[in-house]
C-alpha cells in the first residue's frame, strides 16, 4: 500500500475513531504486506531527503487504521542521535498486559500523523507498561516490559485501536495541569 501524508487518515475521518480488530495469526500475505509498508513508513520518515522525496511527516509509530485498515497493528521504530535504529517492532494483537499507577508525560506533548491541527497540553500516561503480542520481525510472540519514551508511545499507538487519539487526554479545562508526582520526559 502507497502510505504518505496524503493517503495516511486524519481526524477529519470518521474511520480514524473505528475499533480494531484482532488479526488472525499466522499473518496472511496481505497483512504481512501491509505492516511491512507501515513499518517502512516509520523506518524512513525520519530521513529527511526520503521523506520530503516520499511526502512523508516525521513519525516514530503508526497503527494499521491510519492507513483506513481496523487492524490491530502497529510499527514503531526508535532511533538514537545519529538516526541510527535504535528499536523497532512490527506488532500484531499487542495487548497491554500491565500499567504502573505511577504516570509520565512528554514535556513536549505529543504528535500524531493523523491530527494536523496542534493541540497542546499533557498527556499522562503509565511511567510502565508490560505489552505482550506477536512481532513480525523476530517472529515471535514479544513481552515488551519498558518504560519512558518507548511506553508513551506504545500507550499513544496502541490508544489507536480503541479509536483514542492523543488528545482526547488533555485536561480542557487546564491543559497544562502539573502532576506533580508524574515523571516528566524531556
Ligand atoms: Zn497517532
Amino acid at each position: 500500500m502507497l502510505i504518505n501524508n496524503d493517503t495516511i487518515i486524519k481526524d477529519t475521518d470518521p474511520l480514524i475513531r473505528e475499533k480494531s480488530k484482532d488479526v488472525p495469526l499466522p499473518l496472511s500475505a496481505e497483512d504481512e504486506a501491509l505492516l511491512r509498508d507501515m513499518l517502512e513508513y516509520v523506518r524512513e520518515s525520519t530521513v529527511p531527503e526520503i521523506a520530503e522525496a516520499k511526502n512523508l511527516r516525521p513519525a516514530v509509530g503508526i497503527s494499521a487504521i491510519q492507513v483506513g485498515v481496523p487492524k490491530k497493528m502497529t510499527a514503531i521504530v526508535l532511533k538514537d542521535e545519529d538516526g541510527n535504529i535504535d528499536t523497532e517492532f512490527a506488532l500484531v494483537n499487542p495487548k497491554i498486559v500491565s500499567y504502573s499507577v505511577e504516570k509520565a508525560y512528554l514535556a513536549q506533548g505529543e504528535g500524531c500523523l493523523s491530527v494536523e491541527e496542534e493541540h497542546q497540553g499533557y498527556i499522562y500516561r503509565s511511567a510502565r507498561i508490560k505489552v505482550k503480542g506477536y512481532d513480525l520481525l523476530t517472529d515471535r510472540d514479544v513481552v515488551i516490559r519498558t518504560e519512558g519514551y518507548l511506553a508513551i508511545v506504545l500507550q499513544h499507538e496502541l490508544d489507536h485501536f480503541r479509536g483514542t487519539l492523543f488528545y482526547d487526554h488533555i485536561r480542557k479545562d487546564a491543559p497544562f495541569y502539573e502532576d506533580k508526582e508524574a515523571i516528566r520526559i524531556e
